[in-house]
């Protein structure tokens, strides 16, 4: 007899611990967990308030109402056809991936690397092989076709589904695919049958505002991903959506219909409600997408100017907000400090600078890459929106405690 091997997942534990250790008073820099800086626009929040009378489980796909809205929304952000029931709701995007994994049988998950933490843990909670796709620092951490069509010639069958996940703009790198390089994918997806979970949970947060939806391009088998946790700022409510392919075989819905009504039942009415006045694409929502982007445009760059003058390898962030640490140049110096592993980087920094970084292995990177993930979101987002127009001139202000934090980085790398 035993129990479920599955540990709790590095960025909800790194998140506990920097929170343990800034009640006991030391001074972290938190750069270690994704949770938006930015409050959700004031009238979302009038809607969750008004609604806190809601106590009735909705149905278990949603609210009908709010299926209707973010198919509507994201038809015109994303420039495809939606109907309503291609949308599921569930309470965030997360379960919903885990059911999507659930409910493929027998499957094979491909997951490029680096990718988001929890992918490998619920594909082999789901019972599935996982098989990476290696990507390069120089090659900008991209999946390439030919990688891709490798992978897929290695495929175990036709008895097998054959399932891969693609997210960008990327946790943990802040990258996005240009719409050539998704055009050469979807070629070699398409020849092969695949199904992708596309997690564009971080679309809207594309820092040019120009996110190319896969179910654009590859609409018969792209399985979106999204929520209220990034581009609404409203992680803890718990609000997640997918939009199924048109023609999504039946029994594919039922399945995740049914794994949703035996385990999360359905997304609170009150979030959901909230989730209405949130998904109306008005110019308030424009002005509030667009000041977003332009804030983390500004302060991604910032810091990554400065993780460049530490002498970090780092590429220019394109979205969303994390950048992934590469600290080979060092690889030597922290070696002769008994340094060996990702992990040991992450625990020595923490405890001798307060930085909270979440090692590359989190990611799927080897350990001994000396790579980690950086969250540049230790800022107070309510101020920088209030300050938007002149973010640029003002980004050193709005982003000082980082910019402590990461000369307190570079220093202790000397
Ligand atoms: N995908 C990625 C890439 C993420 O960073 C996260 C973390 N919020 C999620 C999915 C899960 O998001 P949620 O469950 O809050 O919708
Ligand atoms: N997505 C966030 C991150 O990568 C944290 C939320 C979570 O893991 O559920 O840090």
């Amino acid at each position: 007899m035993a129990f479920v091997k599955v540990a709790k997942s590095g960025t909800l534990s790194l998140n506990e611990k920097s929170s343990a250790l800034a009640a006991a008073g030391r001074r972290v820099y938190r750069f270690g967990f994704g949770e938006s800086p930015f409050p959700p626009p004031r009238r979302v929040h009038e809607a969750l308030r008004h609604a806190a009378h809601r106590t009735d489980y909705t149905a278990v796909a949603g609210m009908p109402e709010l299926r209707e809205k973010v198919a509507a929304f994201h038809h015109e952000v994303d420039g495809y056809p939606i109907q309503p029931n291609q949308v599921l709701i569930a309470p965030g995007s997360k379960p919903l991936l885990h059911n999507i994994m659930r409910a493929f049988q027998p499957a094979e998950v491909t997951i490029p690397g680096p990718s988001w933490v929890s992918y490998a843990p619920q594909a082999r909670l789901a019972g599935h092989k996982t098989v990476g796709i290696p990507t390069s620092f120089d090659g900008r951490w991209r999946v390439a076709p030919e990688d891709l069509e490798h992978v897929m010639l290695r495929h175990r069958g036709a008895d097998c589904h054959k399932l891969m996940v693609l997210n960008y703009p990327g946790n943990p790198d802040g990258l996005t695919y240009s719409t050539e390089e998704l055009e050469a994918l979807t070629a070699v997806l398409r020849r092969h049958g695949v199904w992708v979970i596309a997690d564009e949970i971080y679309g809207l947060l594309d820092h040019r505002g120009q996110h190319v939806s896969l179910a654009r391009l590859y609409p018969e088998r792209t399985l979106v991903t999204t929520g209220l946790s990034k581009w609404c700022g409203a992680g803890g409510w718990r609000l997640g959506a997918l939009i199924l392919p048109p023609d999504a075989p039946t029994a594919l819905r039922d399945a995740l219909i049914g794994l949703g009504s035996e385990t999360y039942s359905c997304a609170p009415a009150p979030i959901q409600v909230a989730a209405l006045a949130a998904y109306e694409l008005d110019a308030e929502l424009h002005g509030f997408l667009a000041a977003q982007r332009r804030i983390l445009r500004a302060i991604g760059s910032a810091v990554h100017r400065a993780l460049l003058k530490a002498g970090i390898c780092v590429h220019a962030p394109q979205g969303g907000f994390y950048l992934l640490l590469d600290f080979s140049p060092f690889s030597d110096r922290l070696v002769e400090r008994g340094i060996r592993s990702d992990s040991q980087l992450c625990d020595r920094l923490l405890a001798e600078t307060g930085v909270a970084l979440l090692p590359g292995g989190a990611f799927g990177m080897p350990a001994l890459s000396f790579t980690a993930r950086l969250a540049y979101v230790d800022f107070d987002g309510d101020a920088a929106l209030r300050d938007v127009d002149r973010i640029e001139a003002n980004v050193t202000e709005h982003a000082a405690k980082m910019l402590e934090g990461l000369a307190a980085l570079r220093e202790w790398l000397c």
